[in-house]
């Protein structure tokens, strides 16, 4: 059990400030209305076609060999508060980077919905707390622009020696980080082609296992936001099948 994480549940049963900046908080799926035993038995996405990065050797590549659970450790002497948030802030740098590259093929007609699976599409929650169907590069241009923006809110992210986290960042950071997992999942799904037209897939998915694996250990990653519903599964909950058998990711 991760002290963060119980400080999140603590947090998670807070009164939630309802005047939050409009940001996405769900999906066109419903992760909850499926009974336990309908989920297949084995987590292979319906697709005609397997996905590339599901297959060999793309689904090895990685500039790192072991496992990445002792990466995300948290290190002697280091404030939890302190290594989740400059470890978001690498994920969310390191992401804003591999999608300003891949971005001229993100466009409103390429991707005219937030795709994440052959039959999954995020929607975004508007100001009028309607669930909306948006291009994916304005979802994406939405959730980095929010992300930039709570990164240099140095109430949110505090700067100072002698400041403190606030009591709402550990569940300001669990909605960070379903955010950021969307935006991969729409990357692996429709844009992994030119990930590897670039020869980048090492990185990004170390970059991705990485951010799996630190999700894990500090339980901000949700099975539901990874798998999505038996209906309407995220391309990415595969690939997360298919690193753990290879023994890359370790825990569940
Ligand atoms: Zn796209």
């Amino acid at each position: 059990m991760s002290f963060f994480n119980s400080i999140g549940r603590s947090m998670s049963r807070a009164p939630r400030n309802p005047k939050r900046s409009p940001t996405p908080t769900s999906a066109t799926f419903s992760p909850v209305d499926y009974p336990p035993n309908s989920a297949p038995s084995s987590p292979v996405v319906s697709t005609p076609q397997k996905a590339l990065y599901l297959c060999s050797p793309f689904v090895e590549a990685s500039l790192v060999k072991g496992k990445f659970k002792t990466i995300v450790l948290l290190p002697k002497y280091v404030d939890i508060m302190e290594w989740v948030a400059v470890n978001m802030f690498d994920f969310y740098t390191n992401l804003n980077e591999f999608y300003g590259v891949i971005s001229e093929c993100c466009t409103q007609s390429s991707c005219p919905t937030m795709s994440a699976g052959p039959v999954l599409n995020y929607t975004w929650i508007n100001q009028d707390r309607k669930s909306v169907q948006l291009p994916a590069p304005t979802y994406i241009d939405y959730v980095m622009t929010w992300a930039q923006n709570l990164i240099d809110d140095d109430s949110v992210f505090p700067t100072k020696s002698g400041q403190d986290f606030p009591q709402s960042f550990p569940s300001t950071i669990k909605h960070l980080y379903r955010q950021l997992l969307r935006v991969f999942a729409h990357i692996y799904h429709s844009h992994y082609h030119q990930i590897l037209h670039l020869r980048s897939e090492p990185h990004f998915n170390s970059l991705f296992a990485h951010f799996l694996a630190f999700g894990r250990e500090y339980e901000l990653l949700e099975m539901k936001d990874l798998k999505g519903s038996p209906s309407a599964p995220v391309g990415v909950g595969a690939l997360w099948e298919k690193w753990r058998e290879m023994g890359i990711l370790e825990g569940q």
